[in-house]
């Protein structure tokens, strides 16, 4: 009896379950998403629209005589869904295909339409010239008239860290050893693009751009000797000639379609050079030091040019950049071992907590134990990363000292010094404090003395910088890891016996 209920329940619901498809069948025929890309000068960068997220409009145009209607959303109205903050702008429409595109000047004087073109969305301007009527729309740029409006709002707000944050969103850094440019978004993709044509029709304007198939690094950024830094923590050394094109809102390698994060220009040298530097002695059976003064910045080594005796920016051959991010760990790794953030796998975001990781890569300690050379790595309280040997640690910068004096006195082959103290006292009072000052004299006055006993080639390289920053109580701090000149340019000193 039982058995025979249970049957005719699983009979219903079988035959619910059937017709709850049934009914469910026209839901899942529902349109599909139809994305746009929105970039350029927008807050926030970049914005992918469902446009069927958009209410649409009908429009009614006469095209040879004969009325022509249509469903479509109006331009102005999704500028209006994305809540542009500029207001007087131009507007950039690309096509994916072959990327011809079209810049129209706002505010629109007539409407302009996107449509759903089966599956790819189209452009319709029927009172704007020929050109803007575009198939197989990519994305749409949102281009400032004039960009210096943009950079001169990001450049009035205070000089805080939040302030460092938000620049990177709002375009492409380009550093050199003396400061931070930075292109908007929309300025960088013009530079990408050259103008073909000049089009009117009545008062409306729309011109039609091509891109520029050959721009490359140096005639982008104006200047000679790049280093590319891509968003993934790769380097790219000797950059001038590579080919750059643009895609959804970033510059990206055109060869790789990798995107690039910023420019370090004038400079042939990272601080990963270090690795091959100390090869170099280990190879020629010459013994070497290395000696890393965290967060000694080439700011420092110049404005304290008259008070330090090695450490000062004349004496050094250059300088060199760090990583991205500038930051201890992920700096240490790349110098280590000699390769990216990308290779090694220590590539914090802002924000993620720092784990004590193992480099992806041998590191320099491996290969000299390997070639049978004794080594001395010497840190200071603790590990930032886990090396092939263990370091010697010690309480703070004058035990460093001591460690390394010993090291040197033992006839160590390969010595690798860990100052921990310039750091310390940039990020309380900044690295153009007097307090900095007196802790960079300090240091230099220990550099000095080893270089004087130690019988081999001596690097000096520093991991990352220090920027200047004000806290809410008008008080100067430093802090590092956004990319600007201040944290990314280094001193690099080799000094051959
Ligand atoms: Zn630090």
């Amino acid at each position: 009896m039982k058995k025979k209920i249970s049957l005719v329940v699983l009979i219903i619901l079988v035959l619910v379950s059937v017709l709850a498809l049934f009914a469910c069948s026209p839901i899942t025929n529902e349109i599909p998403p139809l994305y746009i890309v929105f970039d350029g000068d927008i807050e926030g960068g970049v914005y992918s629209i469902n446009l069927y997220d958009v209410a649409m409009t009908e429009y009614i145009y006469t095209e040879e005589g004969t009325e022509v209607t249509g469903d479509g959303w109006e331009l102005s109205k999704l500028l209006e869904y994305l809540t542009m903050r500029v207001s007087d702008n131009y507007l950039f429409i690309t096509s994916a295909t072959d990327g011809v595109s079209a810049l129209i000047e706002l505010p629109l004087t007539d409407k302009m339409y996107l449509y759903d073109d089966g599956s790819k969305v189209s452009a319709k301007g029927p009172n704007y010239p020929k050109c803007t009527g575009i198939k197989n729309i990519s994305e749409i740029t949102i281009i400032a008239k004039d960009s210096e409006d943009i950079l001169e709002t990001i450049n009035s707000l205070p000089n805080t860290k939040p302030n460092l944050i938000t620049q990177s969103d709002y375009g492409i850094k380009i550093l050199t050893s003396e400061k931070t440019d930075l292109k908007t978004f929309g300025e960088s993709k013009l530079k990408l693009f050259s103008l073909s044509a000049e089009n009117l029709m009545g008062e409306n304007k729309a011109n039609k751009y091509l891109p520029n198939n050959a721009m490359t690094v140096n005639s982008f950024t104006g200047r000679d000797n790049n280093i590319i830094y891509l968003e993934n923590g790769d380097i790219i050394k000797n950059a001038d000639n590579i080919q750059l094109g643009w895609k959804h809102g970033k510059i990206i390698v055109k060869d790789t379609k990798a995107p690039i994060l910023g420019f370090v220009t004038n400079t042939t040298r990272t601080i990963l050079d270090a690795y091959s530097e100390i090869k170099i002695s280990i190879d020629n059976n010459e013994k070497v030091m290395l000696i890393l003064p965290d967060g000694f910045s080439w700011i420092q080594a110049n404005a304290l040019e008259n008070d330090l005796d090695i450490l000062k920016a004349s004496l050094s051959k250059g300088y060199a950049s760090a990583t991205h991010r500038a930051i201890s760990p992920v700096a240490l790794a790349s110098i280590v071992t000699g390769k990216s953030p990308y290779i090694t796998g220590i590539n914090f975001k802002e924000g993620e907590s720092r784990a004590v990781l193992k480099p992806n890569a041998q590191d320099i300690f491996e290969y000299a134990t390997s070639k049978d050379k004794i080594v001395k790595y010497i840190e200071g309280t603790g590990n930032l990363i886990i090396t092939s040997v263990e370091p010697v640690y010690s309480l703070n910068d004058t035990e460093i000292y001591n460690n390394a004096k010993a090291a040197i006195n033992e006839g160590i082959d390969f010595i690798f010094v860990h100052f921990h103290e310039i750091d310390d006292v940039n990020h309380e009072y900044g690295p153009l404090s007097k307090e900095a000052k007196i802790k960079c004299m300090e240091i230099d006055s220990y550099v000095k003395d080893l270089k004087m006993q130690f019988d081999g080639k001596v690097i000096i390289v520093s991991d990352h910088g220090h920027i200047t920053l004000v806290n809410e109580n008008d008080k100067n701090y430093g802090d590092h890891g956004y990319f600007d000149h201040q944290d990314m340019y280094v001193p690099y000193f080799v000094f051959n016996k």
